[in-house]
């Protein structure tokens, strides 16, 4: 699943469940919704200059050795290895239950958020790793979605769309 797709649905999620109360928390989700793939090799959490406004000068400096170290992971673990376990998130969670800070809580359910939707694509995810590396999706094989694809991006529309209809009536009633 792509980037942005992974974003709004961790956005959708957390405005449905309960809203982070503060910045840091809705980066902390934003992070944790895209922290998984940094074993891809690219995408958005390996391009900082996407992250960072137009106005920073030499955004565009840190993309390159970001997109090295993450070339560098896949070819260590590989896409949909280590990063994508579920006992990943299942640490996230203990770590956030230790330190009690609330962004570190969002990061965890981000990650979370992550996993279930790769969950509901055609490659899957190693659930039960680092037992097996072996992928399984939620779904029956032909349910599920291919990354890229219409439905996919017909998802990641509609999420947009609710969060800025969201958005704008939170702004318009207060
Ligand atoms: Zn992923």
């Amino acid at each position: 699943m792509r980037g942005r797709t992974h974003v709004a649905l961790a956005l959708v999620a957390g405005r449905l469940i309960y809203p982070p109360a503060d910045s840091l928390s809705w980066l902390a989700l934003i992070v944790g919704a895209l922290a998984p793939d940094f074993d891809s090799g690219g995408g958005l959490i390996s391009k900082p200059s996407a992250w960072l406004p137009d106005f920073v000068p030499g955004r565009r400096l840190l993309d390159a050795p970001v997109r090295v170290v993450s070339k560098f992971v896949r070819a260590a673990v590989g896409h949909r290895g280590p990063l994508h376990y579920p006992a990943v998130a299942v640490g996230l969670w203990a770590l956030a239950i230790l330190l009690t800070w609330p962004w570190t809580r969002w990061l965890a359910f981000g990650y979370t958020t992550h996993l279930l939707a790769d969950s509901l694509t055609r490659s899957g995810i190693p659930w039960l790793g680092p037992l097996s590396r072996e992928c399984r999706g939620l779904l029956p094989k032909r349910f599920r979605l291919r990354t890229g694809s219409p439905v996919e991006r017909i998802i990641e529309l509609t999420a947009w769309s609710w969060l800025g209809i969201s958005l704008w009536q939170a702004l318009k009633w207060g």
